[in-house]
């Protein structure tokens, strides 16, 4: 079923085979991060247009090009397919031809990262592990926790103090094993790969296993189907680790291979500007060495990125841009996607809205270009980002009056 081929490092390009090895031993842990490569001789012959017709509504259709033997095996996590979205009065508003929102907030467990975790959990059973484990500041570890739930394995995460509640309640709900770390997300993040040796668990941390972005890929593999009669000509994604604008890439670029496509949009990817080091290291070469600041949008909040060299090679292979956004910025995108397009991202969902808002700005995208913005994640996840970007409801007494002096101002307004 799978094409697998091999595996390469990004950094020197060195190949090695298929489940040798996780990271690359001369590049080591931190640099020598694998890329999985494909026989598109053989993928080409499957993945046709009218075979994929019949295949099941989710990431699986695309097993020929995934690093899982058998994806049809029960129990799998159901992810994928996710509605792309036209939004008109949110490309008038930022100023672009065409505005399409690709809403993973539907997924599952409510983000983008359901893709990997489902092929993390997918890999961890084959490999007959009985344990997941990673660290996250929430997305990643939800969608674990989800998935190990559906395929009945165990779940261990390592969240660092600051994690949004309602995250922290799916992790529960869900029956995982949750370790709050009194430190930041980087030491959580060390203290996990600490205990995936010490217990043999299965490491989930999307940077270092070179198939966890193959799970992400799906969404570009997917966005590149649904849209194959009239494709965007960029995709903005926002970008924490690097692994989710790589993995869209990735996809995108596979189809190109597949045949299904002849043009291949240009990524924007879109940081926090209180915490971009994946943005400096695109016109750098390399991640700032200074400490990084904050962002609310706790998701990307990732001041020492594992896969910035993956995302800064697809951005620039793509012929993209990457921008950065203001946290007041990020906020106003938070209501405008939900009012212009009945959307309710969470913060670092958002950033991406702003992202184009800022890209239209400073010229990079034009009146003309026609956009599809990744909504990572469902802003339920985070209800206190969400409270401060939305502002604070009318509160009137129970009387018409009220009611009706509220009523003037709006529709004034
Ligand atoms: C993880 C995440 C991102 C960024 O993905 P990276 O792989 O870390 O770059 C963006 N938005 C949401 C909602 C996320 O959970």
């Amino acid at each position: 079923m799978s094409c697998v081929s091999h595996l390469v490092c990004v950094a020197c390009g060195a190949e090695y085979a298929e489940g040798s090895v996780f990271t690359c031993p001369s590049c080591g842990p931190q640099e020598g991060i694998l890329d999985v490569r494909y026989d598109f001789r053989v993928a080409e012959t499957m993945l046709r247009r009218h075979a994929l017709e019949s295949r099941p509504r989710s990431l699986w259709r695309y097993g020929e090009l995934l690093p899982v033997e058998h994806p049809e095996r029960p129990p799998v996590p159901d992810v994928g397919w996710t509605p792309v979205l036209d939004a008109p009065r949110l490309a008038r508003a930022l100023g672009v031809g065409r505005l399409r929102l690709k809403d993973e907030g539907r997924s599952a467990s409510n983000s983008f990262k359901d893709r990997a975790s489902a092929v993390a959990v997918a890999r961890a059973v084959e490999e007959r592990r009985s344990a997941l484990a990673c660290a996250s500041t929430g997305n990643a570890a939800t969608s674990l926790a989800y998935c190990a739930a559906v395929a009945g394995v165990r779940a261990y995460i390592f969240v660092p103090r600051e994690v949004p509640e309602g995250k922290l309640a799916q992790l529960l709900a869900y029956g995982a094993t949750v370790f709050r770390v009194g430190g930041t997300y980087d030491q959580a993040y060390s203290l996990c790969t600490q205990a995936c040796e010490a217990f043999d668990w299965y490491n989930r941390n999307c940077a270092v296993n070179p198939y966890l972005v193959e799970g992400k890929k799906t969404g570009g593999l997917e966005l590149a189907e649904q849209t194959v009669d009239d494709p965007p000509n960029w995709v903005a994604c926002s970008v924490g680790d690097g692994c989710s604008i790589a993995g869209v890439a990735k996809g995108l670029a596979e189809m190109k291979m597949l045949g299904f496509t002849s043009r291949i949009p240009r990524m924007l990817g879109v940081q926090a500007a209180g915490v971009a080091p994946v943005a400096y290291a695109f016109t750098r070469g390399r991640p700032s060495v200074k400490a990084e600041g904050t962002t609310y949008a706790d998701s990307i909040n990732v001041p020492v990125p594992r896969n910035w060299r993956k995302a800064v090679i697809a951005v620039q292979e793509s012929g993209g841009a990457f921008v950065t956004v203001a946290d007041e910025e990020i906020m106003r995108a938070v209501g405008l996607c939900g009012r212009l397009a009945g959307v309710f991202a969470e913060p670092a969902a958002a950033a991406a809205i702003a992202g184009v808002a800022t890209a239209r700005q400073r010229g990079i995208l034009d009146e003309r270009d026609d956009v599809v913005a990744m909504i990572t994640g469902n802003g339920l996840k985070d209800v206190p980002g969400a409270l401060r970007a939305l502002g604070q409801p009318h509160d009137v007494r129970p009387e018409l009056a009220d009611v009706a002096a509220v009523v003037e101002r709006e529709e004034a307004a």
